[in-house]
């Protein structure tokens, strides 16, 4: 019986400087992987994330370290095999996203059926992804809004000093709704609220993580008097995080790097209903590999921010559509999307 593991880093680099509340960064190194058990190709990616101390050479250690596991392990029996690796890698969870995905997408291709149709979704049933702006001059943000005008809404990077000097600046190119992303960059719960509150006179959606995940009591405070809905990015990971921090947020942002992929977050979505939470999807910086995954899930969630392939450069990967803001999967099988020839 057929079985390989090809693995590969690939340097993507950024159409503009990326700059968030923390860090700056013009290209990430990605790791794409290419699963082949009988005759059948799976292709998955994983976007390693400084911030939880990921990088491309530990991600391939990871990988390489599992093979035997996979090369033994029926893919049709995901769930344990999933199980499995949970215990193996415990530190770069984006190796095992990456594993994740490519199963979904062996599993498809082995069923000849687009991974939507198996989990039983309709594609049309997505929000529209938000186009993310990072932090610059806020001409140059204002200038990002103008270039993607086809975009039902927008995600403002904030999180600085001039956050309302940026804000006002998009408000004055666009009447698109806006969400914000602090990144963990509000250190006292009163700049916070004051900064939320100003917010919430601005069409804004939600803010993303305003304040650093520690944080949970100020969380807590902020939540009972914010008029926004808060959601939560750097404070979890995967489902035994959500009801750690329930009591601080409204909802809950999902990433496939973050939780170890499809599986872990689609138990992640039903949690987060359970405790009457909100649901978002959102990325890191990947090719369309990775952010198709996210797209075929997208029917179960209330807020899509799936753009990671728009901010780069070039896109190794083909197979996404974007029609009218939202980021659609194509009719082929598993993920339906492969790399361009070079
Ligand atoms: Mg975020």
């Amino acid at each position: 019986m057929s079985f390989k593991l090809h693995i590969e880093t690939r340097r993507l680099s950024l159409a503009h400087t990326w700059t968030i509340a923390r860090n700056s960064s013009d290209y990430k190194d990605n790791v794409f992987i290419a699963l082949e058990k009988e005759g059948i190709t799976g292709l998955g990616e994983a976007a390693p994330n400084v911030r939880y101390g990921e990088n491309a050479a530990l991600t391939t250690e990871r990988l390489r370290a599992v093979e035997p596991y996979l090369a033994g392990s029926d893919f049709f029996q995901y769930e344990n095999l999933l199980n499995g690796l949970y215990e193996r890698i415990t530190d770069q969870n984006c190796a095992v996203a990456a594993i994740d995905m490519a199963l979904m997408d062996w599993l498809g291709k082995a069923l000849k059926t687009p991974l939507y149709k198996i989990w039983g979704l309709n594609p049309a049933d997505a929000p529209p992804t938000s186009y993310s702006i990072g932090i610059d001059q806020p001409e140059q943000m204002q200038q990002r809004v103008r270039e993607h005008q086809n975009m039902a809404v927008f995600k403002i990077k904030l999180g600085k000093e001039n956050d309302r000097e940026i804000i006002e600046a998009i408000r004055a190119v666009t009447d698109r709704p806006i969400r914000v992303d602090a990144n963990e960059g509000w250190k006292s719960r009163e700049l916070a609220l004051e900064r939320i509150e100003w917010l919430a006179t601005q069409n804004v959606q939600f803010v993303e993580q305003p304040m650093p995940e520690d944080r949970h009591a100020d969380m807590i405070w902020l939540k009972e008097r914010s008029p926004l809905p808060l959601m939560a990015d750097e404070a979890l990971h995967t489902g035994r995080d959500i009801p750690r921090i329930a009591d601080g947020y409204h909802g809950i942002n999902i990433k496939l790097m973050k939780s170890m992929g499809l599986v872990e977050a689609r138990r992640m979505i039903h949690t987060a209903r359970a405790l009457d939470m909100q649901v978002m999807l959102g990325c890191m910086v990947e090719s369309s590999l990775a952010i198709s995954a996210g797209v075929h899930l997208s029917p179960l969630v209330d807020y899509v921010d799936l753009d990671g392939h728009l901010l780069l450069a070039a896109d190794p990967v083909s197979g996404l559509k974007l029609e009218n803001g939202h980021v659609r999967p194509s009719d082929r099988p598993g993920l339906g999307v492969d790399f361009l020839q070079q």
